[in-house]
């Protein structure tokens, strides 16, 4: 099956308003957690909005109290069938022994996917709410703009799994090298007012107003003609390019990896047994076992 007809279990694609199309994380009882298939799932809708001609700009929500929790740490990634998914970049090999298998997973469904998002053709908003945790920062920064309730928090708490951040590392661009450094060397909350005073969310709006406020500033952009704003988009991306994004984003994949190597010679699993997130986790790749 191909990813162009996936059917759609986590993932509500929706069209609320004339040329917008709203991608809702549907897997509340979990915190939108994103395991394999929420993540081909979403690819799978961003495909389909891009396809679709009448379609200029997409909405990335998530139902429910939080947006996301990240990366689901339950799904045991050694586990996981590929075959019902169709790759959509070339390293593959995911169920390769070592370091091989799991850094070609991520490259695939974390940096890949994040990256193949912040390239997508087509103005895309994201609208955030309550928590929003390490993996949930790498669905929310690809997207062009930002709007979030007075209620959200984010977080990313990866060196406390000992980790250098999350895969798609754009810390420094969303937040300035002192507060990145501070948010990762702390694995702290900031909160909505901080994240709009350091410049990573265009709005902050009553929680009431989230849903009402983000559909209409689609609808403002959708008056646009889809090319200009498909060139004006592709026009900031090649700024933040030229100046050597893209190669910050892959020394830092690969600083990622070591960590998770290093845990791996160390403890025997992918992160660090004491961190929080590993007390919390189901699966045994990031359990401490006896
Ligand atoms: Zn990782």
């Amino acid at each position: 099956m191909s990813s162009k007809d996936m059917e759609l279990l986590h993932i509500i694609y929706e069209t609320p308003a004339p040329h917008v199309a709203r991608i809702l994380l549907n897997r509340p009882d979990a915190i939108n957690a994103q395991d394999t298939r929420l993540l081909y799932e979403l690819n799978c809708a961003f495909d389909r909005a891009a396809r679709d001609d009448e379609i200029k700009v997409v909405i990335l929500a998530g139902a429910g109290k939080h947006f996301s929790a990240g990366h689901d740490l339950h799904e045991d990634p050694r586990g996981v069938d590929y075959s019902s998914f169709t790759p959509v970049g070339t390293w593959c090999g995911f169920g390769c022994a070592g370091a091989e298998g799991h850094f070609q997973r991520e490259k695939e469904i974390y940096l890949g996917f994040s990256e193949r998002w912040r390239n997508f053709s087509k103005p895309t908003i994201a609208e955030v709410q309550g928590a929003a945790i390490a993996g949930a920062l790498m669905l929310i920064w690809p997207c062009d703009l930002i709007v979030c309730s007075d209620d959200a928090r984010f977080m990313d708490n990866t060196v406390d799994m000992g980790l250098a951040g999350a895969e798609f590392f754009n810390h420094p661009y969303e937040l300035g090298i002192r507060k990145a450094k501070e948010l990762l060397f702390t694995a702290g909350w900031w909160d909505a007012q901080e994240a709009h005073r350091l410049g990573m969310v265009n709005h902050v709006v009553p929680r009431a107003e989230l849903t009402a406020f983000t559909l209409d500033l689609a609808a403002r952009i959708a008056k646009m003609p889809l090319f200009a704003l498909k060139c004006a988009k592709e026009a900031v991306n090649n700024a933040q390019d030229a100046a050597g994004r893209s190669t910050v984003m892959s020394a830092q994949f690969a600083l990622h990896n070591l960590g998770h190597s290093h845990n791996m010679q160390t403890h025997g699993m992918l992160i660090d047994p004491n961190s929080a997130a590993a007390k919390l986790s189901k699966a045994p790749a990031y359990t401490a076992r006896g």
